[in-house]
């Protein structure tokens, strides 16, 4: 049996097949790039058109044949509202006529099934920093809990809001993250984080009005908003008692991120993962995977059942396959 994963919760339409041993066959990503911020309803038109010859295409490189597909998973949540609807609307119309199960996946916990897989780590607490997104997520107790998350925006959001405001091009990240390399001046900027959590639009406001260096601001800014997050995670590491760290999201694409996270680590004996690029990044692949070990675990989404769930919280799913 082969698996198709549907990724739609943000400005990526992903699709990914798989086989039962979770060998990527195929991972097809086409991303939406607005001048600006992503808007939600451009953002699906997008995910709408390229829908049909990106399913072409993804069955090309996989070299299979669409009958060959036993499972159809599809991003249920969390994400914007259109992204998730268009692109759910096109799982639930392909395992209709296929005639095979679809399961819907919670796109945080695709980040950590993912990674399970494909590096050596086992039981994790995962730093998840993306555009949308920012949580430290760890299994406790049969659920993949939050331990800390941003109270506001996510992390890249914050850096490509940042960027817009110095006329950086979308997303800003990358070059955020070249500027920084030359610079070692570091300005004060607010360091928010309240508990576990983690806060950045006080530190965006902080930096977009600064009237200091670009670069300067560029390195700060990773140092400052890094640093948090290496925080919590190292916390959410000393609380569960667990030993592996495990990176995801688009920003932990980010070199001065990884090696902190690796530094803090190594101090505590533990180990930090990441998967390879693209299954780092939001994909179709991380989902058709975690859809399989759901579905392995005898759970599936039948059609009355798969509405999206913007909100969809990592803590909602029992997580029946692991004990
Ligand atoms: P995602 O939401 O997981 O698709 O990731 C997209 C986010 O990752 C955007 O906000 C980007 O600015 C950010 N990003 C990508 N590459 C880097 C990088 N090298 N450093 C920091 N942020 C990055
Ligand atoms: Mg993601």
């Amino acid at each position: 049996m082969y698996i198709i994963g549907l990724e739609g919760t943000a400005h990526t339409l992903g699709i990914g097949i798989l086989d039962e041993k979770g060998t990527v066959l195929a991972n097809l990503m086409k991303t939406y790039r607005p001048k600006e911020g992503i808007h939600p309803r451009e953002a699906a038109n997008h995910h709408a058109k390229e829908f049909l010859p990106s399913l072409e295409e993804a069955f090309s490189t996989a070299g299979i044949d669409r009958d060959d597909i036993g499972l159809v998973a599809f991003s249920q949540g969390p994400g914007l509202g259109p992204c998730l609807r268009t692109v759910a609307t096109g799982a639930r119309a392909l395992s209709l006529s296929l005639k095979v199960p679809l399961i819907g996946v919670n796109h945080c916990i695709a980040h950590i099934e993912i990674g399970r897989l494909t590096t050596d780590c086992d039981d994790p607490v995962l730093l998840y920093a993306s555009g949308g997104n920012t949580q430290v997520i760890a299994f406790t107790r049969g659920r993949y809990r939050v331990f800390g998350e941003t109270l506001d925006i996510g992390i890249g959001n914050m850096l490509d809001k940042f960027g817009r405001v110095h006329n950086i091009p979308f997303p800003g990240g990358p070059v955020i993250e070249k500027r920084a390399m030359k610079s070692d001046e570091l300005i004060d900027l607010p360091y928010s984080v309240k508990g576990m959590d983690v806060s950045f639009s006080g530190i965006l406001t902080a930096a977009s009005n600064s009237k200091a260096p670009l670069n300067d601001l560029c390195f700060s800014l990773q140092e400052t908003t890094f640093a948090m997050l290496t925080e919590v995670t190292e916390r959410a590491l000393a609380h569960t008692g667990k030993d592996e760290v495990l990176l995801g999201g688009g920003v932990v694409r980010n070199d001065r991120l990884r090696e902190m996270v690796e530094i803090m680590a190594e101090e505590r004996g533990a180990k930090a993962y990441a998967p390879p690029g693209p299954l780092c990044v939001d994909n179709g692949a991380m989902i058709g995977w975690t859809g399989y070990v759901m579905h392995e675990a005898g759970l599936k989404t039948p059609i009355a059942k798969s509405g999206v769930m913007q909100n969809f919280r990592t803590d909602e799913v029992d997580i029946t396959w692991r004990r």
